[in-house]
């Protein structure tokens, strides 16, 4: 790439996440004469690109081999031909991180559904009584994708007193180590602008149970309503279809965020890494207990049981981690292990070098 051309597809693709690495893992694609480009949606074989030169339609038939979890997916970053009908994209880069469904009823393949996330925000509405447990859940997805989980407690004007704000944010925090807790009100505002800040640094998806309130969050960080909120209703009543024409927009603030339908929806996963994470103080304790194959029942000298006797862990952070490993081992024994191993080993090793390239990228800013 001439130096020009290169700082011209560097200032048009930043917005969409382009950054050094990607540009050296592209290196060899772009001496062939292809385009680098962002998938911003996908459509049966198709998909919608964004490059340099704007949004390109591609046909994914060279990509696309019978594995699943290889199928270009929304987030991914590709090579595509810069001409031709069809015009083919030919190369998948490796990714960094990846949301996987593992399940469905019927197959017992994965299915990817957003890559090269960075930041998995976890909407949680705080109009209702909080279910830890269910936080739990969503993170341990979160951070099995290889992406930093964030939780937002939405609809925090419903909750005006500071005192009861801030034992609400205690109680998530002591159920997610490693994870920022920040309340924020679409109304008000208040929290928006740490939350802009937060997302300006990368891709972020929103999780989180239907009418958490993640389509207002995700207006808020747009500053359109270009995501429907759930009471939109067509003139005849019935429940608006929607089809956003593109998952994954450039935000104003900086970043990029990704809105799938099958996002939306994910519910099961494999995620034995994850839920690692999620409890990782349990994990901790587990390893100070006499026996290394301490179930935390009634052994002796077991640290767990100990802390809990303590107060120092809740017991119900126990009942529920025991709750999500044991819901783990029934979806892994329903998947291909070979296939989940394989796909771990790659794109955590992508992460890692994602995650110091990026780190490499925030030193030189300062
Ligand atoms: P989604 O299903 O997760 O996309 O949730 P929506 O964004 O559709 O929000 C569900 C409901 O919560 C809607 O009626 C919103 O108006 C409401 N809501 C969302 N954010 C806030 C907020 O900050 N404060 C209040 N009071 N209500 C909110
Ligand atoms: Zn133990």
């Amino acid at each position: 790439m001439t130096s020009s051309h290169a700082s011209s597809v560097f200032s048009a693709l930043a917005p969409y996440g382009w950054d050094d690495a990607w540009a050296d893992e592209f290196a060899p694609y772009d001496t062939e004469g292809l385009l680098p480009g962002r998938v911003i949606r996908v459509d049966r074989g198709q998909c919608d690109v964004v490059t340099a030169g704007g949004v390109l339609r591609a046909d994914t038939a060279f990509v696309t081999p019978h594995d699943p979890l290889r199928v270009v997916c929304t987030g991914d970053w590709v090579a595509v031909e810069p001409g031709g009908t069809p015009r083919y994209v030919r190369t998948c880069l490796p990714r960094r991180t990846a949301f996987v469904r593992s399940t469905s009823s019927k197959r017992s393949e994965g299915q990817i559904l957003a890559a090269n996330v960075d930041h998995a925000i976890v909407a949680v509405s705080l109009a209702a009584e909080l279910d830890l447990g269910r936080i739990e859940r969503f993170l341990a997805l979160a951070w099995e994708s290889g992406a930093q989980p964030l939780v937002v407690l939405t609809k925090a004007d419903l909750v005006p007193d500071p005192v009861t704000r801030a034992h609400l944010v205690q109680d998530v925090e002591l159920s997610a180590p490693g994870v920022t807790v920040l309340p924020v009100s679409a109304l008000h505002g208040d929290g928006l602008d740490l939350l802009v800040t937060t997302v300006s640094g990368g891709t972020s998806v929103l999780l989180g149970q239907s009418g958490a309130g993640k389509s207002t969050l995700a207006n808020a960080l747009v500053g359109a309503d270009v995501m429907d909120v759930q009471a939109t209703r067509d003139a005849d009543g019935k429940g608006r279809h929607t089809t956003t024409t593109r998952n994954l927009l450039a935000l104003p603030g900086g970043g990029v965020l990704i809105d799938t339908p099958g996002l939306r929806g994910v519910g099961l996963w494999d995620a034995e890494t994850g839920v690692g994470q999620v409890f990782s103080e349990i994990e901790e304790l587990a390893r100070r207990c006499r026996f290394h194959d301490c179930a935390h029942e009634a052994e002796p000298g077991c640290a767990v049981l100990a802390a809990i006797e303590s107060g120092a862990l809740a017991e119900r952070r126990l009942d529920s981690y025991r709750k999500l490993v044991r819901e783990n081992q029934r979806i892994v024994a329903k998947t291909d292990a070979r296939l989940r191993a394989e796909l771990r080993k790659d794109w955590k090793r992508r992460g890692a070098e994602g995650k110091a390239a990026m780190e490499a990228k925030r030193g030189r800013r300062r």
